[in-house]
């Protein structure tokens, strides 16, 4: 990848980078510095490989060049900081190093300064050695000198840069958003900041800037942008961070197409320097109704099939008890045709293990046999017509292994999902380099939350609902999902622009009207001073440069990132305060130690 760097300003320390020195550059003198990579000595001769962020030049010292500076390059060790000068000079051909961007020249040393030494490191700064993730974090100025980490942080980079030119061209402004504000409900739980001045209140971090950027709307700014940090205080499961950076967008007088076709110009530009080889836009669409169904979740990955189907017609009326109850409970039977597979009994052992990992009982299992009828447990139960009614459901023939589950449709769907990742991974179905895109729309705009009794927002509780008020379940939103390879890499809406319907969603949502006043009273009163139609979206720039990197984790593409306890090895964060600085706050602890539950 290009370093992305201009020539050096010439100065005690260098004149040029290490990168960018070549075959042409031989006969020239030169000064460059760095670090000592590597250290060989080797037939009398003594060799450096100096690196700085452009790449690695191999230094060559001779003991003819002065006894002085030879001992000083024999004392030299990996980390030390040197600058050096002298003249480039082509290799020997038996010595040239095609691997090496600067691998058919060496610079021979005649001056060698020593402006810093490095105690050994606590590992290798090389790309192969393998070195616990808690090891690298806590050294992080020494991770940070590994090509893999400096990449990944050049190339978000690049990303954050294509994301600004598009949209300063496109006339949307940078706009900065408090970070000490009140709380913005996005779904999770918020980080407080207590406060000295008026002790017993708190601020909230904001969880996004989405309130400030539709007063920004209603302030008639038109266009905003923000490279935006936001915290949310979530069990970090999986690969997520307490703070996390999102490109934020809000947009006036547009309708959802108008908000994707700009996006659909940005992202190509930023898939386009991160590398990601996406189909060109405009990107196909596809209901959320149609995703729970087919893939059950609403960030499919579709690099490959295995779609999910419904069979509870096509088996209904057996003997299957199990089966049975479920449909005649309201619920489904759901399946998935995997093909033609061999699968050992202990892998099929395993599916169930998945299910029930994420909420489900069973999985039921069948193999196609050459008269259409099925070598599986359930087969007795069935009938030969049902098992051929499911086979054409399901486009079935001889050898294919499908796998069942039955239950609620909410239950079925996120464990067909992950028994569909599990199959697609087991047998090796994730096509490499290939990537599939998708826009998800239509939401629902509530989920009803059995365990609290009550509607949740689906997206956030300024999205724009169609349909109709007084019937919660069957709003839709004006919302849109970008889905890339499964994950979601941005989201946003057309939010709502009539005071009386926000009040009426928060009233939906349980928040009656003192507690909406006391909440949002100065969005609601905004509202009502005239607010254009507006929407926006939000993209993870964590995650896009991670996919674009070909990262597995968010931590691999951010300098300083916490751990998967939301600890910071570094700097020892979070940490506990002195009573002194509590009393200032009007607080005190109730946890003996750091870390001990509260008392
Ligand atoms: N505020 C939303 C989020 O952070 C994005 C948006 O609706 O623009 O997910």
């Amino acid at each position: 990848m290009s370093h992305g760097l201009p020539a050096p300003r010439a100065n005690a320390y260098r004149d040029a980078w290490n990168g960018d020195l070549r075959a042409a550059d031989a006969g020239s003198e030169k000064r460059v510095a760095g670090w000592v990579h590597r250290r060989r000595d080797h037939g009398g001769l003594i060799f450096i490989d100096l690196r700085d962020r452009t790449g690695l030049l191999q230094l060559v010292i001779n003991p003819e060049a002065g006894g002085e500076l030879f001992t000083a390059a024999e004392h030299l060790r990996s980390e030390h900081v040197i600058t050096v000068t002298g003249a480039i000079e082509t290799r020997d051909a038996q010595n040239v190093n095609p691997n090496m961007p600067t691998g058919e020249i060496e610079l021979r040393v005649a001056t060698l300064e020593v402006l810093a030494t490095a105690e050994t490191p606590p590992f290798p700064v090389d790309s192969e050695t393998k070195v616990s993730e808690e090891i690298r974090l806590k050294h992080r100025a020494i991770d940070l000198r590994r090509q893999g980490l400096r990449d990944a942080l050049i190339l978000r980079s690049q990303i954050t840069n294509v994301m600004r030119q598009d949209l300063v061209e496109q006339g949307f402004l940078e706009i900065e958003t408090p970070i000490l504000t009140r709380s913005t409900p996005e779904g999770a739980r918020d980080f407080l900041v207590p406060s000295r001045n008026s002790p017993g209140s708190v601020y909230a971090l904001p969880q996004s800037p989405q309130l400030f950027k539709q007063l920004l709307m209603m302030g008639g700014l038109e266009r905003y942008y923000q490279i935006a940090r936001c915290f949310r205080d979530e069990d970090l499961r999986a690969d997520r961070q307490p703070e996390f950076t999102q490109l934020d967008i809000e947009m006036s007088f547009v309708t959802e197409d108008d908000v994707i076709a700009e996006m659909e110009r940005l992202m190509t530009k930023v898939f386009e320097v991160g590398g990601l080889d996406v189909a060109p836009a405009p990107w196909p669409r596809m209901n959320y109704d149609e995703a729970l169904l087919k893939y059950g979740n609403d960030r499919p990955d579709l690099r490959f099939g295995l779609e999910i189907k419904d069979i509870s017609e096509a088996i209904s009326g057996s003997d299957f008890k199990v089966f049975e109850s479920v449909i005649a409970g309201g619920g489904v039977v759901r399946a998935i045709n995997a093909g033609q597979r061999e699968f050992p009994r202990k892998e099929l052992d395993n599916l169930n293990e998945v299910a029930q990992r994420h909420g489900g009982k069973a999985v039921a299992w069948a193999f196609v046999q050459e008269d259409g009828t099925w070598r599986s447990p359930i087969a007795k139960f069935l009938g030969e017509e049902r098992m051929k009614a499911a086979n054409e459901v399901l486009e079935a023939s001889t050898g294919d292994l499908l796998i069942f589950v039955g239950d609620q449709a909410k239950v079925v769907a996120p464990v067909l999902s992950a028994l569909r990742l599990h199959l697609a991974a087991h047998f090796g179905l994730v096509p490499e380099g290939e990537h599939s895109i998708t826009w998800i729309v239509d939401f629902p705009m509530f989920e009803y939350n059995e365990d609290e009794g009550r509607w949740d927002a689906l997206h956030h509780p300024f999205t724009a609902p169609t349909g109709d008020l007084s019937d919660p379940g069957s709003l839709r939103s004006r919302a849109y999902d970008l889905v890339v390879d499964g994950s979601e890499l941005g989201g946003g809406s057309i939010r709502i622009n009539d005071p009386a319907v926000q009040s009426r969603v928060l009233e939906i949502l349980g928040i009656d009207a003192d507690e909406a006043q006391d909440r949002f009273g100065f969005l609601l009163d905004a509202l009502k001073y005239g607010a254009p139609p507006h929407g926006g979206i939000a993209f993870g720039i964590d995650r896009i440069a991670a996919t674009c990197a070909g990262r597995e984790s968010i931590r691999d593409v951010i300098a300083f990132p916490k751990t998967a306890t939301g600890g910071d090895p570094l700097t020892g964060a979070p940490d506990a305060v002195d009573a002194k600085q509590l009393r200032e706050l009007g607080l005190k602890s109730l946890v003996a130690e750091p870390g001990a539950p509260a008392a």
